[in-house]
Parts: C-alpha cells; sequence; structure tokens
C-alpha cells in the first residue's frame, strides 16, 4: 500500500530546503540585531484559546481549525496562528512583571484546513515578532522595520508592497461599523452570502470581500479613516510620517482590516505583486492580552508567510544564488589513503568549507561523475603515486585544470581560495 502525504503538506528537500534554510539564517540575524528574543510555544493548545482571541465569528475558528479530543477528552487544536499562543506564554508565565516592552520572535508551522492552492497550504509556516508592552506608535514602526529589514536582506524589498490602514480604537470604530451599516442596509440583499452573515457578526470584515457585487457596493461606503476620533488620527498620522522619513515605502489603502478579530489602531498587510498574494500582515491589538485573561497590556505584531517567501525567492530566480556549493570533493583511489585524506577532510569541515568525501569505495571514474553532480567546485584526488609523494592532485572542476600539490592543509586550502 502507497501511503502519500496528507493534502495540503508538502516535502521540502534539496535545491528548496537551501531556500528555506538562507530565509531562516536571515531571520535570526536580522532579529538579533533588532533585538528581539526567540520563543517556542507548543504546536497544539487548548481549543478555547483561539476560539477566545482568534474570534469566534472568523474563519479560521468557524472553518478551518484542525480540532480534536486528546486521550484525556480536552479538546485540542492545532494551532492555527501563533500571536494567541505568544500572548498566552506572556501571561502564564508572568512575563508583565518583567522590563518593558517585550520583543519576540518566532517561526513555526501553522494548520489550517483551507482549500489548496499554490501558496495556501494546510501545513504553512510563519515567521512572526510580537512587541509586547508599548503603547507608543514607535513600536508599531518598530514591527514595520523589522519585516522591512527582512526583505531587504534577502533581495525582496522593492518587490513587495506594504498596504497600511487604520482601523482606530472601539470608540471610534463602533461609530464608523454603524455608519457602515446604515449605508449596506438598503443593499445588503445585493450582497453575497458571507457578508449578509458578516453584516450581523463582524461588519468590518465585509470591507475586505472579493466578489465583485459585494466590491461594486462597498466602492462608495464610508471609509474607516474618515471617523477615526484625534487620538487614533494622531497615531495613524505619525507612523506614515516616521515611515516616510525612515524611505519605508508604504501604500494607503482603507480596504485592509485584517481577518482577525483582535487588531485595532495601525494594521498593515504586506502583499507580492509577482505573486498575486499577501505574504503577510500585522498590526496592533491592544486588548488581546485581557481577552486571554492578562491585565491590559498594548502590542503590536506580524506575520509572514513563509513558504511564500521561498515561493516569490524561486519565482523572480533569486534562488539560483542561494543553492549552496560543495568546496571540494575528496576522491580516493587508493586505500592508504582513506586515513589521511579523512583527517584533512575534518580539519576543513571545522575551518568551515563544506567538503564531502567519497563513502562508498566506488571507481574513481564513478566519484568524479558524483562530484560533478553535487556540483563540487574542486576535486582532491589521491592515488597510489601521490601518496608516495605526499601529494594530491586539486583538480578544478569548472575549467578541467589539474595541480599537484603537497598533501598538507595549508596547500589544499591555498588552491580552493
Ligand atoms: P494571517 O495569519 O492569515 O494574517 O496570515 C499571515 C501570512 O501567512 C499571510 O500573508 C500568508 O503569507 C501566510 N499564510 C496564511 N495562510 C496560509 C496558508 N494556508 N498557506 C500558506 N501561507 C499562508
Amino acid at each position: 500500500m502507497n501511503i502519500s502525504k496528507p493534502k495540503g503538506t508538502k516535502d521540502i528537500f534539496f535545491d528548496e530546503i537551501n531556500v528555506w534554510q538562507y530565509v531562516e539564517e536571515n531571520i535570526i540575524k536580522v532579529c538579533k540585531e533588532f533585538n528581539i528574543g526567540e520563543i517556542r510555544t507548543p504546536v497544539f493548545e487548548s481549543t478555547a484559546l483561539f476560539k477566545r482571541s482568534v474570534g469566534d465569528s472568523t474563519d479560521i475558528v468557524n472553518k478551518e481549525m484542525y480540532t480534536f479530543e486528546d486521550k484525556g477528552f480536552r479538546s485540542i487544536t492545532l494551532r492555527p496562528e501563533l500571536t494567541a499562543g505568544v500572548v498566552r506564554a506572556y501571561i502564564e508565565n508572568g512575563m508583565s512583571s518583567l522590563p518593558s516592552p517585550l520583543k519576540f520572535w518566532y517561526r513555526g508551522n501553522m494548520y489550517r484546513y483551507e482549500r489548496m492552492q499554490k501558496g495556501r497550504y494546510r501545513e504553512f509556516s510563519q515567521f512572526g515578532v510580537e512587541i509586547i508592552g508599548s503603547d507608543s506608535n514607535l513600536a508599531d514602526i518598530e514591527s514595520i522595520s523589522v519585516a522591512y529589514a527582512l526583505f531587504k536582506r534577502i533581495g525582496l524589498s522593492s518587490h513587495i508592497v506594504i498596504s497600511l490602514n487604520s482601523i482606530g480604537c472601539t470608540k471610534c470604530r463602533n461609530i464608523f461599523i454603524q455608519a457602515l451599516k446604515e449605508y449596506i442596509k438598503p443593499n445588503l440583499n445585493k450582497m453575497c452570502d458571507t457578508c449578509k452573515v458578516r453584516f450581523e457578526k463582524n461588519p468590518m470584515r465585509m470591507i475586505d470581500c472579493k466578489e465583485k457585487g459585494c466590491k461594486d457596493i462597498l466602492a462608495k461606503a464610508p471609509v474607516i479613516t474618515d471617523y477615526l476620533c484625534e487620538d487614533c488620527r494622531v497615531d495613524f498620522q505619525g507612523v506614515q510620517n516616521m515611515l516616510k522619513a525612515l524611505d519605508i515605502p508604504f501604500v494607503l489603502d482603507n480596504t485592509i482590516v485584517r481577518g482577525l478579530d483582535y487588531y485595532n489602531k495601525t494594521v498593515y498587510e504586506i502583499t507580492s505583486k509577482d505573486l498575486g498574494l499577501s505574504v503577510g500582515g500585522g498590526g496592533r491589538y491592544d486588548g488581546l492580552v485581557s481577552i486571554l485573561g492578562g491585565v491590559q497590556t498594548p502590542a503590536v505584531g506580524f506575520a509572514i508567510g513563509m513558504d511564500r517567501v521561498v515561493i516569490l525567492l524561486q519565482q523572480l530566480g533569486l534562488d539560483k544564488q542561494i543553492s549552496k556549493k560543495v568546496d571540494l570533493y575528496f576522491a580516493i583511489i587508493d586505500k592508504d589513503a582513506e586515513v589521511i585524506s579523512r583527517k584533512i577532510t575534518s580539519k576543513l569541515r571545522e575551518m568551515g568549507y563544506v567538503v564531502d568525501i567519497d563513502i562508498q569505495r566506488r571507481s574513481f571514474k564513478a566519484q568524479l561523475k558524483y562530484a560533478d553532480k553535487i556540483k563540487a567546485r574542486y576535486v582532491c584526488i589521491i592515488g597510489k603515486n601521490e601518496i608516495k609523494n605526499n601529494t594530491c592532485i586539486i583538480k578544478n572542476m569548472e575549467d578541467g585544470k589539474q595541480l599537484e600539490v603537497k598533501l598538507e592543509i595549508d596547500e589544499i586550502i591555498n588552491r580552493l581560495l
């Protein structure tokens, strides 16, 4: 019986894994530079965590969660996102008593039972940052800056667009929602079924409906930024001014509301024109810590879809420079060379060179063929004569030129440079 992987999951290996590692290495570097510490939380959590935080009226909670009962009859859910888990960990570990703000980054697999398409999987990976404890819009700036720095570092900053909006605080948003509902009410029967449900349960979500008919009706609907209270207006203007001053490009888009219930004030979506998809999104979520039982604590954060970042790098051909090269392959023709070549290999590996060596006692021809396949830059050949003379032959695999050098580490390194 052949067993295949579940729908919406992937096996990642060879060239593609190099691209993932490249992105991950840059995430670690950028986060270190921003003094952001990593946090790892469980892949599964109590279902109640997501119901309470992500919200009962969202697609994620209603349709997409991988929920099951464990052997102790607890309702468990594979995390569909990680903000809730980070905030739970913040509260549970008493972090509110620590010097604030706290800055965390995470990376991990998320699970959503979605309809499969390119860039949309049931198991996918996100990198995210959460900054907990600052109500200043400088924290919003810091979080957008990290996301932008990562895209810049991996060569994608000119291939993404940051679309910014403010959805205000509960006070101004409620006034806006009233106005929105009044505008929509006479047209509600012309809107899609999802919007009809959202009209009652989560009117903000109607704004980002992709149905043509709904979009037409919404084109003339009131916009949230016209309803912001003075505090939210000044806050949002401050974010824009600072981004401009820092040369972080953005566009304003008042249809950005974010899918989840817990956001307020500045929210943003990062999209890729090349993919025609969102690659990330984030915003402020001042209410979430208290919703989950902690003391009221302001917070901001974002999540970037790593699968889509990898696809984008591949689509733009930027992955070509990433593939890791083997510096040297040791081809052993004589059994007596096995120990010495392994000793030299170990030394070179300790020094950071990527070195591969025959582990099959294959013919010389087969070894050369293999070295070519793994794209080794050089091959070091040691046969009977070389052992006798205490030398080795270094073959440049690009131009085929060969040179005999002393069987000494410095001599070999000189050739690799
Ligand atoms: P969200 O948590 O829904 O705001 O998503 C943040 C980012 O995660 C999106 O911009 C996508 O890049 C990525 N993402 C969300 N859902 C999926 C999925 N099913 N498959 C792949 N990436 C996803």
